[in-house]
Order: structure tokens, then C-alpha cells, then sequence
């Protein structure tokens, strides 16, 4: 498991040294699911019935190596104050996180093919049922079972580094020791403690405290992608995730004012 830290690091920094640019990153965190976990057959029903497991990525598959590439403070900071629109940082810093998790999807498939495995990816984003807005490969479900973290009432995955980031995964013939999963739920909401900040900040009627609308979301993020048109496909707002108590830690509830 240490060498897979190491090779993702190496890939992010020399992936920074070739492209330059704006740093959006913090450390990156990383786990394993087996490939063969209960969890995975569950996902056709609690996803979408078209959805993979590990083996229809790549037959004989063992394990997938899920990471997570979470963002500065800053880029969520902007994200929160930039008014309707999603900030142009944060969008920016979507696309390039995009291009950085392919490359080090491929780093990970040359260092586990060197080794005498198979390896094989599905982009970060847009491999969904363009209809149902449903992926056929959730890269947060596969985060949930390697025990990376769980969701929040905002949809989001939180991790120990928070919920603002990127997800990539890869899956593998080799056989890798499976990361534990969390005790409990991260979201304080979930975990019977009162917050729900992320409500109030879906101000374009998505989302809610007991319901979730997929199609108004990505009405939002489309909003966001023409209001970028200079830009690749942007489709993202963030909104949600920006600056609430799960956006860069696991959630802790606040202390209570003295009376
Ligand atoms: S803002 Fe609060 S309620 Fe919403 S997902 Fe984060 S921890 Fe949970
Ligand atoms: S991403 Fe934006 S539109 Fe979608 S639920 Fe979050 S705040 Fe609402």
C-alpha cells in the first residue's frame, strides 16, 4: 500500500513539473477496496442497474485503488464567495484536476502492468447515463467501500481531508491488502448532530434537507459550463461543499456558546 502512496505522489509531482501552473492540491489520501466486496453487486441496485463491477473494468480484477486529490482552502473559499456562478478558480481547478488524475490513472496502470498485472481506468468524469445523470462507474461508491470516507447530506463524499476534491480509481489483477472502512458517518447531520449548512448554501432549490434533485443540480453546473464558455466543459458548482464544516476535514461539531 506505501508503494502506491509513493507512486501517486511521484505522478502528481512530476505531472506539476511538466505542466506548471496553479497549485490546487493538498496531500493526496488513498485506499483499497477488495474487488470482490459484497458491496460492489449492491451498487446495480443502489445505483443504477447498468452499473460496473471491478471485473467488466477489467476481468480477474482483485482490488481497486481509489484516491483522492483534495483541494486548498482557497479554492473553496472562492468557490463560496463568488455569488451565483461557480468561481472561475474552482472551475479551473476542476479541469485540471481532471487532467491530473488521468495522469496518474496511467502512471498507476504502467507501474501495476511492469509488475505483471492488469490495470484499467474509467475517466474522473463524464461516463454517465447522459438521461439518468447516473455513472456506471460511481468513483464515490468505490471510495465508500475502500474506506475513504462516506457521504454527506450534501451528496458529497467526505473524506479525512474533506469533501472538497477529486476522485479517481483504478482497477487491478493484483491482489492488495483492503483498507478499513470508518466507524461511523463523517456528515454531522447524519450523525444525529445538528448542521445542515450545505442546505443553505443550494440556494438554486436542489437540494434539500429530505430530497435530492439530480436534474435541477445539473441544470446549475450546465449554467455554470455556458457562463464559461471559454473554457472546456465545465459542468460543476460546488456550492454545496464550499466552506461548510465537511469541506476540508472530517466534520466536528461546534462548541456550544457558554449561557
Ligand atoms: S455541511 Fe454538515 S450536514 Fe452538510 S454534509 Fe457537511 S457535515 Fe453533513
Ligand atoms: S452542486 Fe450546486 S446545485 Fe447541486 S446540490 Fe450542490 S449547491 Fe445545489
Amino acid at each position: 500500500m506505501q508503494w502506491i502512496k509513493e507512486e501517486i505522489q511521484n505522478a502528481i509531482a512530476s505531472w506539476k513539473r511538466e505542466n506548471g501552473g496553479e497549485d490546487y492540491w493538498r496531500e493526496p489520501l488513498t485506499a483499497i477496496a477488495s474487488a470482490v466486496d459484497p458491496l460492489f453487486d449492491r451498487l446495480k441496485s443502489l445505483v443504477d442497474p447498468e452499473h460496473c463491477v471491478p471485473a467488466d473494468l477489467v476481468p480477474g480484477a482483485k482490488s481497486v485503488i481509489v484516491f483522492f486529490l483534495p483541494f486548498e482552502h482557497w479554492v473553496g473559499r472562492e468557490n463560496d464567495r463568488s455569488g451565483h456562478y461557480a468561481a472561475r478558480s474552482w472551475a479551473q481547478a476542476y479541469v485540471t484536476t481532471n487532467k491530473l488524475i488521468a495522469a496518474v490513472n496511467l502512471h498507476l496502470q504502467d507501474c501495476i502492468r511492469k509488475e505483471g498485472y492488469e490495470a484499467a481506468t474509467t475517466p474522473a468524469t463524464h461516463n454517465f447515463d447522459e438521461k439518468k445523470l447516473i455513472s456506471r462507474w460511481s468513483h464515490k461508491h468505490t471510495a465508500y467501500i475502500a474506506g475513504l470516507g462516506t457521504f454527506g447530506a450534501n451528496h458529497l463524499f467526505i473524506t479525512r481531508a474533506g469533501c472538497c476534491g477529486r476522485l479517481g480509481s483504478v482497477a487491478t489483477t493484483m491482489e492488495l491488502p483492503p483498507s478499513k472502512r470508518p466507524a461511523g458517518e463523517y456528515c454531522l447531520h447524519k450523525n444525529g448532530q445538528h448542521c445542515l449548512k450545505c442546505i443553505s448554501k443550494c440556494v438554486y432549490g436542489a437540494l434539500r434537507e429530505d430530497s435530492y434533485d439530480r436534474q435541477l443540480c445539473y441544470r446549475q453546473c450546465l449554467e455554470n459550463d455556458a457562463h464559461y464558455s471559454d473554457m472546456p466543459l465545465v459542468d460543476v458548482c460546488g456550492k454545496c461543499g464550499a466552506n461548510v464544516p465537511c469541506s476540508y476535514s472530517i466534520p466536528v461539531r461546534e462548541a456550544r456558546r457558554p449561557s
